[in-house]
C-alpha cells in the first residue's frame, strides 16, 4: 500500500475522475481517495447537455452511449403551473443516474491506471506537509493536491481559510419519483418551472424508469423549500409525493476567487464552478479537472514555472462567464424585471431555444444580454 503520490485527488465525482483520468493516461503516478464506496447515490438531476457530451468526449475519447439512460429532444417551459412554451427538435439533451454515471467515470480512471482508496473521508490537509489525514488515521501524502470534494469541501476550507457560507449557495431539494409523474402529458420531455421559487427553478427530468422532480434557488431567498416543494408537486401530480425528499447545496454563482494555491487545484463544485443561473455543473467539473492535471503535468514537464501558469488562464475565461452570468441573473430573477424574462419566454417562439442553447453553450451568456436586450425592447416599443 502506497503511502505517497506525485498527484492526490480528493473527491471522485465527475471532476476527480477526469483529472485523475488525465495523470494516469499521461503516465502520472495517481491515487484518488472518496469518502464513499462506488457506486454511490448524488442528488442530481442528471441532465447532461452537448455542453457536458463534447467535455466527456474530449477527455475520456468514447464511451458516452454507455454513460446516459435516456435523451429527448424537446422542452416544456412553465411558470406558475402554466404550460408557457415548448419546443421540439432541439438537438441533444440527455439524461443520467448520477450512480452509474460516477462510477463509470471512476472506472475508466482506475483502468487507466489511477489507484483508488474508497469509504475513507479525508479529515484533515496539511498544505505545509503536504499530506492528507484520512479517517482511519492513514495519512497519503503528495506533491500536487487536486480539491475535487464537492460544494462542501475541506480542501477549499484549507486552501482559503474560508468557512462554508450558506448564504451565497443555492439550496435544492429532490425526489426520485415512479416514471408516471413525468409521463403524464403523454411525453418524457423535460419541463422546467419559473415561479415555484425565488431566484431559482423547478424541474422534472425523465430516467429510464423514474423522474427526477426537484426544486433549486438560493438559500437565503427559499428558507421554505420543503414547503414549496410539497405545494408544487402536489399541484402538478394530484397528490403529495411519497418518496424520500432529499437536499443538498449548490455553488451558485460564487466561485472561488483564487483556485490555486501553492501545489493545489480546486476543481468542479469545489471551486464553485457551477452556472449561476442553469445550475449546470458536470460540464464544467469534467472540464476544470482536466484542465488541472494538464497544469499540473506542464509543470512537472518543466514547460511551465508553476501549475498556475496553465490553469489560471483556463480558470479566469471561465469565470469571467460565471461573472457575466451573475449580472444577467439579476435580470432573469429580480422582483422589478422577472416579467420581463417571462413574457420573453412565454410569448416569443425562440426565446426557449435560445435559453436551451445557453444551457448546452451553444452560445455565451455575452450572447444572451445581446438577445434578451433585443427582445425587451421589442416587448417594451411595441
Ligand atoms: C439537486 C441537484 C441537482 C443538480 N442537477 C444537475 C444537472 O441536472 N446537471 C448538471 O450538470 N449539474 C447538476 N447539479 C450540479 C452537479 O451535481 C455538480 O455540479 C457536480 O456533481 C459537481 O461534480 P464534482 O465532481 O465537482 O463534485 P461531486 O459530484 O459532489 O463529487 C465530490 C465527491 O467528493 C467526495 N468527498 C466529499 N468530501 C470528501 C472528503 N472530506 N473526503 C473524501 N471524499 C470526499 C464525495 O463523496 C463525492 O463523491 C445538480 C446539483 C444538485 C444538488
Amino acid at each position: 500500500m502506497k503511502n505517497s503520490y506525485t498527484c492526490l485527488v480528493v473527491g471522485a465525482g465527475p471532476a476527480g475522475s477526469s483529472a485523475a483520468y488525465t495523470f494516469a493516461k499521461n503516465g502520472i503516478d495517481v491515487c484518488v481517495v472518496d469518502k464513499a464506496v462506488f457506486p454511490r447515490e448524488k442528488l442530481c438531476g442528471g441532465l447532461l447537455t452537448s455542453r457536458t457530451k463534447k467535455n466527456f468526449l474530449d477527455v475520456f475519447e468514447s464511451g458516452w452511449e454507455e454513460v446516459y439512460e435516456c435523451k429527448t429532444n424537446g422542452a416544456l417551459f412553465f411558470h406558475k403551473g402554466q404550460l408557457i412554451n415548448a419546443i421540439e427538435n432541439y438537438g441533444e439533451l440527455y439524461f443520467c443516474n448520477r450512480s452509474t454515471f460516477d462510477n463509470r467515470l471512476l472506472e475508466k480512471a482506475t483502468s487507466t491506471g489511477a489507484d483508488v482508496v474508497l469509504g475513507e473521508r479525508v479529515e484533515f490537509v496539511d498544505t505545509t506537509a503536504k499530506s492528507c489525514l484520512l479517517g482511519s488515521g492513514r495519512e497519503l501524502r503528495y506533491r500536487y493536491l487536486i480539491g475535487a470534494d464537492g460544494a462542501n469541501s475541506i480542501v477549499t476550507r484549507a486552501v482559503t481559510s474560508k468557512g462554508f457560507d450558506r448564504s451565497s449557495y443555492a439550496f435544492a431539494v429532490q425526489a426520485e419519483t415512479p416514471d408516471r409523474a413525468c409521463r403524464q402529458n403523454g411525453t418524457a420531455r423535460p419541463e422546467i418551472y419559473f415561479g415555484e421559487v425565488d431566484w431559482g427553478y423547478g424541474w422534472v427530468f425523465p430516467k429510464k424508469n423514474s423522474c427526477s422532480v426537484g426544486l433549486g434557488g438560493l438559500f437565503p431567498k427559499n428558507r421554505n423549500i420543503r414547503t414549496r416543494f410539497s405545494e408544487f408537486y402536489t399541484a402538478r401530480n394530484g397528490q403529495p409525493c411519497s418518496v424520500p425528499l432529499k437536499g443538498h447545496y449548490i455553488p451558485f454563482g460564487n466561485y472561488a476567487r483564487n483556485a490555486v494555491s501553492k501545489d493545489c487545484i480546486l476543481v468542479g463544485d469545489a471551486s464553485g464552478l457551477v452556472d449561476p443561473i442553469t445550475g449546470e455543473g458536470i460540464a464544467f467539473a469534467i472540464e476544470s479537472g482536466q484542465h488541472a492535471a494538464h497544469a499540473v503535468i506542464s509543470a512537472i514537464s518543466g514547460s511551465t514555472t508553476s501549475v498556475a501558469d496553465d490553469y489560471e488562464k483556463y480558470y479566469s475565461k471561465i469565470t469571467r462567464e460565471m461573472d457575466r452570468a451573475n449580472m444577467i441573473r439579476n435580470f432573469l430573477f429580480s422582483e422589478y424585471t422577472k416579467a420581463l424574462f417571462i413574457g420573453a419566454l412565454s410569448r416569443t417562439r425562440t426565446m426557449p431555444y435560445h435559453f436551451m442553447d445557453l444551457m448546452s453553450g451553444v452560445i455565451s451568456y455575452k450572447d444572451l444580454f445581446s438577445i434578451i436586450q433585443q427582445k425587451v425592447k421589442k416587448l417594451v416599443f411595441w
